[in-house]
């Protein structure tokens, strides 16, 4: 090929849980009887209401253009939403509907990123951080999320990563791949420390805040007053609504950013599909008792896999208090994490995903997503059990 494409193409990732799925999913067709722990996506149907609200948009004739931030009511419900959870005062100017939790760090890091700039991230986190902060140009900087400070980020440490050239902070709790949350008091730690850094901007990727366990609240960091004129906060309805096919995500944008973002969705995708916004508004108007119900089933669910995680040779389990993944360290193995998850797939039929695939801080672990029946998870679990008696490792 003679055509030249710019170079920074050739450095964005990916996320190799699409990769797995479309593995287990060419093994599964062979005929081979794969449990999937790998994609971290709820194995619920969207609640009927909601489906039904699309379908009825559909009938009503809601099949064109939208404003480019999404329709105005459903905007008004996402800031109705924020303020009954955490009495956060959020307008509905600032808060645009995007196609997915992704969109809103793309269009975040695209505002940031440029070669000689800084972006801070969790790592192990969320493999599109840091693809696309190379895809920009601008160095990423790994705030290291360990095990032994319960998966949480430690403000101290992420403060001392913080220099001149800093740009773009992202933190991410509750947290995938780990299922850490971070608490409220090394969140004040880190606002605290932040004020010696009024322009560094911060994406709060808080797409799990539905699923925090053992009674604890979540933290938004709109909460904040010191910080709010540079937060940008990530949610959407694909986890907490069963919707992750749906593509419906929101942002809040302080500032000129919400025009940046409005116009980056011109240029692009226009706006998000209509029936889906109006979807989008019964799942937040409507009866939340699904919710309840999915996250209690989590729950229950995070309960059996950690149990039985612990019971496996060489395996160990922190109890996540988020989310819903399980990280445990497998490192008494004696099996690399990447070569674990590979022979589990091919070998024991359970697809998982090595840690090192949300960076090389998760070396030594693997990644369970209990979103599966219960009665999978136990048949994966023995699955693992028979395996690692069986296979030493290489
Ligand atoms: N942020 C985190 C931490 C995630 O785990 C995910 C999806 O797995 C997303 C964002 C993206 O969500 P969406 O499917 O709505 O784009």
């Amino acid at each position: 090929m003679t055509i030249r494409t710019v170079p920074h193409f050739d450095r964005i990732g990916e996320e190799n849980a699409f990769a797995v799925l479309a593995r287990a999913t060419a093994l599964a067709a062979k005929g081979k009887d794969v449990i999937n722990l790998g994609i971290g996506q709820p194995d619920f149907a969207t609640p009927g209401p909601i489906a039904e609200a699309a379908i009825r948009a559909i009938r009503d004739g809601h099949h064109g253009y939208t404003p480019a931030t999404g329709i105005l009511p459903l905007r008004e419900a996402v800031a109705a939403d924020l303020h009954r959870r955490f009495e956060v005062e959020v307008s509905p100017e600032e808060v645009m509907i995007v196609p997915g939790g992704k969109v809103t760090m793309h269009m975040a890091i695209l505002m940031f990123g440029e070669p000689g700039a800084e972006i801070l991230y969790p790592d192990p986190g969320f493999p599109i951080y840091r693809s696309m902060i190379e895809y920009t140009g601008a160095t990423p900087v790994p705030v290291p999320i360990r095990e032994a400070n319960g998966f949480a980020f430690s403000a101290d440490e992420l403060l001392s990563l913080i220099t001149p050239r800093t740009r773009l902070i992202i933190v991410n709790s509750p947290a995938n791949p780990t299922g850490g949350v971070t608490p409220k008091a090394e969140i004040d730690k880190l606002v605290a420390g932040l004020a010696q850094w009024p322009d560094v901007a911060l994406l709060s990727d808080e797409i799990y805040d539905q699923m925090v366990y053992d009674g604890e609240a979540h933290v938004c960091l709109l909460g904040y007053p010191e910080i709010r004129d540079r937060t940008i906060l990530l949610n959407g309805w694909s986890k907490t609504y069963a919707m992750t096919g749906w593509r419906l995500g929101y942002s809040i944008w302080p500032g000129k950013l919400y025009d940046y973002a409005r116009k980056l969705a011109v240029n692009s995708f226009s706006c998000v599909n209509a029936p889906a916004q109006y979807a989008a508004l019964e799942a937040l108007t409507g009866p939340q008792d699904a919710v309840g119900r999915m996250v209690a089933e989590f729950d229950a669910r995070r309960r059996l896999v950690v149990e039985g995680l612990n019971t496996l040779p060489g395996v160990s389990c922190i109890v996540p208090k988020g989310a819903f993944y399980a990280f445990p360290n497998i490192s008494a193995t004696g099996w690399k994490a990447k070569p674990l998850a590979s022979a589990l797939l091919e070998d024991a039929g359970v697809a998982t995903i090595g840690g090192p695939d949300f960076g090389l801080f998760g070396e030594g672990y693997i990644r369970l997503s209990y979103a599966n029946s219960a009665e999978n998870i136990t048949r994966a679990l023995d699955r693992m059990r028979g395996f690692l008696e069986r296979r030493n490792a290489p």
